[in-house]
C-alpha cells in the first residue's frame, strides 16, 4: 500500500510547483488512529494519502495472509494442471 503512491507525481495547491513522490511519513493523529502523508518539498505542505486505526491494519494483515493463501492455491492449480496435460498428452 505504501509503495503505490511513490514515484508518482504531484502538482502542489499550494506553491504551484511539481514534484515527486519520494517518500511517504506517518504520524500518530492518537493512540490508535495513524495518518501516513507526504511533503511537498518546496514549500512543506503536508498531503494526507490516508488515515488507518486498528481495525484497518487487522484487516491490511488480513489481506495479506489471504494473498499468500490464494498464491498458493493458484501454484497448486499450477501444478495439477501441468500434470493433467502431461499425464493426457503423453
Ligand atoms: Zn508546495
Amino acid at each position: 500500500m505504501k509503495n503505490t503512491l511513490k514515484g508518482i507525481e504531484v502538482h502542489c495547491d499550494d506553491c504551484g510547483k511539481t514534484f515527486r513522490i519520494e517518500k511517504l511519513e506517518t504520524d500518530w493523529v492518537n493512540d490508535s488512529v495513524r495518518r501516513t502523508y507526504f511533503e511537498c518539498p518546496h514549500c512543506k505542505k503536508k498531503y494526507t494519502s490516508f488515515y488507518e486505526d486498528a481495525k484497518v491494519r487487522e484487516n491490511i494483515k488480513d489481506i495479506q495472509k489471504l494473498q499468500k493463501k490464494m498464491n498458493g492455491i493458484v501454484a497448486q492449480n499450477r501444478e495439477i494442471m501441468e500434470s493433467l496435460k502431461q499425464k493426457y498428452e503423453a
